[in-house]
């Protein structure tokens, strides 16, 4: 790494690796598992940007080679074919862990597969974090919180979560990680963090991922019906991307283990999130009603007053901000054929 000014105490960098105060932090070597799927594409973007190493694990279930294709070449990235369920030697800094599908379309299609990918996978993750030293960031999700029965959602709150339903592979497999996660840090002393994610959207969605924002939008452009499940009434808080990346960079770099929410506030039910798509989209376009999902929740929106506090992070981007930046891309990916 190059040199500023020299001299001075030590601190402690990435990996647990000493430097020198006044140097220049050398850059770091990290892992993102499922880093080709929607948000490790754009944190492998953010950590490629600024200088680090990234290798990107994943199977390619849900992920795609054109998320990460431009940084082919970058003798800094590279790309690994494997599932997490999988044992793997590598030497590295610090692992994000995102490998895991999002959307319930995904996450049910294949339940048992979902459920190793949270248990073996998390712990093969945290088996070769504690080999190397490396640090350990999960990315949990708000459904921990299952139907909440505490709104808006605390990182104190413990959930109410239904253990045997057609979810349990996803909230109960990401509870099964966070647990995993702490007797890791407490039991094997591996540097750990925890993220609990709320509903996310941005550019590079799977078109037809099943998640609402993603599904207003395809629909909406393609000219068809915009899709409301039940009455319409439920809410969520929809975080944009890049908010999130920089949550989960400051969360990898701070002192604070968590678990920390990271979403965004502004809480819409899906009537309202549909009408947010018309002004942005077509205000000519319509919806139509669709029976609801099982287990779903009824109310979601994350209490942010932890991550403002210990991380100084809050998001900045509003729906009516970010959902225009998705729709460029989705527009782009409809007209060309391979999308
Ligand atoms: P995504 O489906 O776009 O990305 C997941 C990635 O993991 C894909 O590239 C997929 O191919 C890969 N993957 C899945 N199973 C794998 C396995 N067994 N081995 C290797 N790779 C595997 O989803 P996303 O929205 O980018 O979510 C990323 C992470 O964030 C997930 O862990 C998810 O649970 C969490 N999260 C996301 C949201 C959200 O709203 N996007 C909300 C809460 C939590
Ligand atoms: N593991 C891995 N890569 C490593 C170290 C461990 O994939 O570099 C996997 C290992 O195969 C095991 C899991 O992580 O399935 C947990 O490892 P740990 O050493 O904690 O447990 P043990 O192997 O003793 O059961
Ligand atoms: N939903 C909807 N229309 C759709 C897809 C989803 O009304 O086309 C609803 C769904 O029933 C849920 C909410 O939107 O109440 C959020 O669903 P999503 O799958 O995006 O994420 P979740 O928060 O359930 O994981």
């Amino acid at each position: 790494f190059s040199a500023s000014d020299g001299g001075g105490s030590v601190g402690v960098g990435g990996g647990g690796r000493r430097i020198p105060v006044g140097l220049k932090k050398p850059s770091k070597r990290i892992v993102v598992t499922g880093g080709a799927g929607f948000v490790g594409s754009h944190l492998v973007d953010k950590l490629l940007g600024r200088g680090d190493s990234v290798i990107v694990i994943d199977n390619f279930f849900t992920g795609r080679k054109d998320n990460v294709v431009h940084h082919f070449g970058n003798p800094r990235f590279e790309l690994i074919r494997h599932d997490v369920v999988e044992p793997i030697l590598l030497e590295v800094d610090e692992i994000y862990h995102l490998a895991c599908p999002a959307s319930p379309v995904h996450y049910k299609y294949n339940p048992i597969k979902t459920i190793k990918t949270n248990v073996m996978g998390t712990l093969n993750m945290l088996g070769l974090a504690k080999r190397i030293g490396a640090r350990f960031l999960l990315t949990s999700t708000s459904e921990v919180y299952g139907d909440p029965l505490e709104h808006p959602q605390k990182e104190t709150y413990w959930g109410h979560v239904n253990p045997i339903g057609v979810r349990s592979c996803y909230d109960e497999g990401k509870r099964t990680a966070e647990t995993l996660t702490m007797d890791y840090h407490r039991g094997a002393e591996v540097e750990v963090r925890i993220a609990r994610i709320f509903n996310t959207y941005g550019p590079r969605m799977c078109l037809d991922d099943g998640r609402v924002v993603s599904n207003f939008v395809a629909q909406a452009l393609r000219k068809e019906p915009m899709t409301v499940y039940g009455d319409g009434k439920q809410t969520r808080s929809f975080q944009y991307v890049s908010d999130l990346v920089d949550g989960l960079v400051v969360l990898m770099e701070g002192e604070h283990i968590g678990p920390f929410n990271l979403g965004n506030p502004g809480e819409f039910t899906m009537l309202e999130l549909a009408e947010v798509v018309k002004e942005v989209i077509d205000s000519s376009a319509t919806i139509e009603f669709r029976p609801n999902t099982a287990d779903d929740p009824h109310m979601r929106k994350p209490d942010i007053s932890k991550a403002k506090e210990l991380l100084n992070w809050e998001p900045k981007v509003t729906l009516r901000q970010g959902l225009p930046l998705m729709v460029t891309d989705f527009q782009k990916r409809l007209l060309s054929a391979d999308n």
